[in-house]
């Protein structure tokens, strides 16, 4: 079996003793004679998985408790629909910080079906030509039921976790699909945090919002019950078949995480690889970053090569060489590597080798 170094931006590349151990609970789970997808949401041994994922997520990111941790379906734009149906009122308003493709999406799905969401745009070219955010300027309308940021846009490779918008006693919603448990963050901050799994934690289709107790039962009346949070709640995240496969991989997951040093070990791992590869970026003449330095993302690193006539040549040399998954979002062209938690820096180490003998074959 040859493993590549894989670079798409979700689903994406998990640890390979997560995928091992996936592996061996496949057709047996815990003794039970049965593979881990087999085996019914209400048994014990899926309570354990589920029970202990809980408790796992809420050690690695000191959840407090008065937070609630639900498992949903529906991915991050079923939470697009959920958030201004939970949390919206008929005749309210809401703010959304536009920082790139996500939370543009995210304010679609708001203003063109459930209610006034006011967008403001942060992302801008600055004096030196390239993409920055800037929340400063940003003022929340007053009474608005909440304000929505996207910490991580995976397409744009736009990361804001470390300049969040002051926002006051208006709870601030954070979609944090791409950059969740890839550096510490204060829960206490936010009113909703929601994430897919697909970028960092499992497999696609299932989210995980982390809720405080305050915004739970303002449900529209006609929330499709699935989408209702207090509905969710009530039922421990079990009113319909949860996706019990992806439970159990984010349980795998988080466990892993724990084991290896937490959070703060792994934003260590991914300041050094991104700073690998930035580093050689702004040195070479033959690839750029168009995103202004404070705002570049750690996992998504988007960037392109100045003569984009050789971007087929690129990918294509770059899969032969074991390194898949490079293409950029098709909104945006270009070049983006992910490299998530389980990425390692030997494959970070192997792409800027790789680029480095490129560049110098078309120099
Ligand atoms: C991928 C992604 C989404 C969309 O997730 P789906 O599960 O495909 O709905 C939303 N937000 C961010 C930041 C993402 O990276």
């Amino acid at each position: 079996m040859k493993r590549v170094y894989n670079f798409y931006a979700g689903p994406c590349t998990l640890p390979l003793e997560v995928m091992e151990e996936a592996q061996r609970d496949f057709l047996d789970y815990a003794s039970t004679g049965m593979g881990v997808i087999e085996i019914s949401h209400r048994s014990q041994e899926f309570k354990h998985i589920a029970e202990d994922s809980e408790a796992l997520l809420r050690e690695l990111l000191h959840i407090p408790d008065n937070y609630r941790v639900l498992f949903e379906q529906g991915g991050g734009r079923g939470q697009f629909a959920a958030l201004p149906l939970n949390l919206l009122k008929e005749d309210g308003v809401c703010d959304y910080f536009v920082t790139g493709h996500w939370s543009n999406c995210a304010q679609k799905e708001c203003n063109e079906r459930y209610g006034k969401g006011v967008v403001h745009e942060c992302t801008f070219l600055n004096e030196k030509g390239l993409y920055a955010v800037d929340f400063s300027k940003m003022t929340v309308t007053e009474g608005a039921d909440y304000a929505y940021t996207c910490l991580n846009e995976t397409v744009n490779g736009i990361e804001t976790a470390h300049h969040l918008p002051d926002t006051g006693d208006v709870p601030l919603v954070a979609d944090m699909s791409s950059d969740i448990l890839t550096r510490p963050i204060d829960v206490k901050k936010f009113g909703v945090i929601f994430f897919g799994l697909q970028k960092n934690v499992g497999p696609s289709g299932m989210t995980i919002t982390i809720i405080r107790d305050d915004l739970i039962g303002h449900a529209r009346k006609y929330t499709p019950s699935v989408l209702d949070y207090s509905i969710l709640c009530k039922h421990g995240s079990m009113f319909n078949t949860p996706c019990t496969f992806a439970w159990y991989m984010a349980y795998l997951n988080f466990k892993w995480i724990k084991s290896i040093g937490g959070i703060s070990e792994l934003e260590k791992r991914n300041i050094k690889k991104s700073d690998l590869f930035y580093n050689y970026v702004d040195k070479s003449d033959f690839y750029i970053s168009k995103i202004a330095k404070d705002c570049r993302s750690r996992v998504n690193c988007v960037f392109s090569l100045k003569d984009e006539s050789l971007n087929d040549e690129f990918l294509s040399l770059a899969k032969a060489s074991g390194l898949v998954g490079l293409k950029g979002h098709k909104v945006l062209g270009g070049m983006r590597a992910s490299m998530y938690n389980a990425m390692p820096y030997e494959g970070v180490a192997a792409l800027v080798d790789f680029m480095q003998d490129f560049a110098s074959k078309h120099a």
